[in-house]
């Protein structure tokens, strides 16, 4: 079996998992409340949950004055003042590459611009960024959706923004569409899609080149890992998504004879050498070898501001 690296967690993951583990050591006895999952991966929820902390999917589900931790996928300006107005205590954990999109759409709405952003409309990234101008952000999920795309005929131009964890062809394609409809999109100065999305995808592909069966390990709501094997199928090798031990099970073994394993930029190492032991003791595989398919260099982020607010 070959394990690909890059894989696993990404900065703003390790971030923000790290963010959350501080706030509840400093915070003995005091209940901790952290809106939405914190990364989207089970097992950091649930290892977290084990910890003391309470998920909620509403800022009115939390106690006044409580501590909440907003999450690596961060939230419209609109969740802070309803945080604020509740007299709550906030830990933003939002990874600086949302960040990022979120200023750019701020920006573009400053200036006037009509602002597209590519993306799946129920994904929390989405929401958190269409929530900075709700009236100036439209999201589009595929090139078929341009066509239809209305905007402010006034607008001074038209900017995109883009979902962080998208495909890569996902995001040529709706951009060429775009370019058809608008020749001067106005585009942010460095792409949206993060480098660890880029690079995991980059390694899927040639991974998915060298066996016959590629598992991401990742969760069903983690955006990138979905992504991940999308790309790894569009190379022709049969991918599946693994998100708990029993799913191997699922899986028919025979003829198969080299497995590829990658992992979601929220899944934990543990996970993984999990899943590694399993394959070795029930299936037989050796290894892992591990394949180098990108030379990746992680930005190191430091801790959000933990005095909270
Ligand atoms: S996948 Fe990219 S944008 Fe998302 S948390 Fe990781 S580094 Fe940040």
């Amino acid at each position: 079996m070959i394990v690909v690296e890059p894989h696993g967690f990404c900065s703003g993951v390790a971030r923000a998992v790290a963010t959350a583990e501080q706030v509840l050591e400093r915070n003995p006895g005091v209940p901790v409340f952290c809106l939405n999952e914190i990364v989207h991966n089970q097992q950091v929820v649930e290892r977290l949950r084990a910890r003391g902390m309470i998920f909620v999917r509403r800022v009115e589900d939390v106690p006044e004055g409580a501590l909440l931790l907003l999450s690596a996928h961060g939230v419209a300006p609109a969740v802070k003042v309803k945080a604020a107005a509740r007299g709550l205590r906030v830990v933003d954990a939002v990874c600086p590459f949302v960040s990022k999109v979120h200023a750019e759409v701020r920006n573009f709405a400053r200036a006037g611009v009509a602002v597209i952003c590519i993306g799946h409309r129920n994904h929390e990234e989405v929401i958190g960024v269409v929530g900075e101008a709700p009236e100036a952000v439209r999201v589009v999920e595929s090139a078929a959706e341009v066509e239809a795309l209305v905007l402010n005929p006034t607008a001074a131009g038209v900017g995109v923004v883009t979902q962080t964890t998208l495909g890569a062809s996902q995001v040529d394609e709706v951009m060429a569409a775009l370019l058809r409809r608008w020749p001067e999109l106005k585009t942010p100065q460095s792409t949206d899609v993060c480098y660890a999305t880029r690079n995991r995808q980059r390694a899927v592909q040639l991974l998915a080149g060298c066996c016959q069966r590629v598992l991401v390990l990742g969760s069903a709501n983690s955006s990138n890992s979905l992504r991940l094997v999308e790309c790894s199928q569009a190379e022709g090798t049969p991918s599946f998504l693994i998100s708990d031990l029993r799913d191997l099970e699922g899986l028919n073994w025979d003829a198969i004879e080299c497995v590829g394993i990658t992992s979601g930029a929220s899944t934990p190492e543990e996970f993984l050498n999990r899943v590694v032991q399993k394959l070795r003791d029930q299936q037989g595989f050796a290894g892992p070898e591990i394949m180098t398919a990108v030379d990746e260099h992680s930005p190191s982020f430091r801790l959000p501001d933990l005095e909270e607010k």
